[in-house]
């Protein structure tokens, strides 16, 4: 099998799973514990912390675990806006789920919430955001690095609008922590999601970031561990591989960088060149390095994936939601996509695994499934593929 999707989750890397191994076996402890179990506990706890705010140029007493990705957003959401009732939170249209769904709650209990448009490669326009916040806003979240079409937001200057307003800034960086070169500190950033799983670490352990100074309301209440602000004893195996992925993801950020940007845009001419008809969605520069998202006219993304699976590439059509909900990528219409241009497309992401090798070979898979499939659509005469 060739994976590439590695957006929606990642290989776990052998030495997270041996550092975790301990505290799933012997060092079974509980981080309160005030006897020696405890306390090795909570020093791999506190390491961990450590390795985190590294990635991102924090300090160790900003880093908040959380269950992923999802319940940072949740948490940061509701953290900041509860203490405002009636206020505003500017967002984008085209944020993760785990941003909307929050979104949508919030206004139905009186807060009310501004989607920021974009433009046809994902782009929010500063000048809307100028517009949008008002006297009322409480919180701008807009995600750094999309999960779909891989653009990146201009996240230095939404944060210096942010400030210039006295307002605090978001981010949902999930895709782009460990990816790219981040530091906190430099883009001014006030709150910032992490998830382990995307970056070879395990399932169901992230971060939220919270910069000094700034106080957030738990969501989750009870014996008031991580300082009060996430209750419930920590995840420690969980906690403890999470901590050595981004130290892993940190020590080989220039490498990966180079070798997955390489990767994509080997892989982007190919396709390009190579089969007609298709065309490459979000932003050419502005973009994660391991993201490819395609458009292949008169195909249907979804019977792509399931014939790519069929010859061994595991592939995806951008959202793992859309599977869920049954509904088309509220980002692609975002972008204004029409309906032909959604359907037919396809999102393959690149991990630190992937090889040269791979990325030939699903080139050659492509041609031939793209092509299969277009002699049997009825938009066959359009694209006269032959
Ligand atoms: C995967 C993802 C999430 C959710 O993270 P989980 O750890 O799976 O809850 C949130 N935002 C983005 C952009 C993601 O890609």
């Amino acid at each position: 099998m060739i994976y590439l999707d590695n957006a929606a989750s990642t290989q776990l890397h052998d030495e997270v799973l041996t550092s975790m191994m301990p505290y799933l076996k012997e060092q079974y402890g509980n981080p309160s514990s005030i006897h020696r179990y405890g306390r090795l506990a909570r020093k791999a706890i506190d390491k961990a912390r450590k390795q985190i705010a590294e990635l991102i140029n924090a300090e160790p007493s900003e880093i908040f675990f959380t269950s992923g990705g999802t319940e940072s957003n949740n948490t940061a959401l509701r953290g900041i806006v509860l203490q405002k009732p009636g206020s505003s939170i500017v967002t984008s249209s085209i944020e993760h789920d785990a941003i909307l769904e929050p979104c949508k709650k919030l206004e139905e209990i009186g807060f009310s919430v501004e989607y920021l448009p974009v433009d046809k490669y994902g782009l929010i326009d500063i000048l809307e955001l100028k517009n949008k916040i008002s006297e009322n806003t409480s919180l701008v979240s807009v995600m750094f690095g999309n999960n779909e079409v891989g653009t990146i937001q201009p996240i230095q200057e939404i944060a210096s609008v942010c400030h210039e307003k006295n307002i605090f800034f978001h981010t949902d960086a999930v895709q782009a922590v460990g990816k790219i070169p981040l530091d906190v500190k430099k883009l001014g950033i006030d709150l910032l999601s992490i998830s382990s799983h995307k970056i070879n670490g395990p399932k169901g352990i992230g971060a939220l970031f919270v910069k000094k100074g700034i106080e957030i309301d738990p969501v989750i209440l009870g014996g008031g561990q991580e300082h009060g602000m996430r209750s419930g004893t920590e995840n420690v195996a969980n906690i403890v591989g999470f901590g050595k992925a981004c130290e892993i993801a940190k020590s080989n950020l220039e490498e990966n960088f180079s070798v997955i940007t390489k990767l994509r845009e080997h892989l982007v001419s190919k396709v390009l060149n190579d089969i007609p008809h298709s065309r490459l969605n979000g932003h050419p520069g502005h973009r994660l390095p391991g993201n490819a998202h395609f458009t292949f006219f008169g195909v249907n993304g979804e019977d792509l994936i399931i014939k790519l699976d069929e010859n061994g590439i595991a592939a995806s059509t951008g959202s793992a939601c859309s599977v869920h909900t049954q509904k088309a990528s509220h980002v692609l219409q975002a972008m204004g996509f029409s309906h032909e241009e959604i359907t037919g497309s396809l999102r393959l992401t690149i991990g630190v695994y992937n090889t040269q090798h791979e990325i030939e070979q699903t080139v050659d898979v492509l041609k031939n499934v793209v092509k299969e499939l277009r002699s049997v659509s009825p938009f066959k005469e359009k694209y006269s593929f032959n």
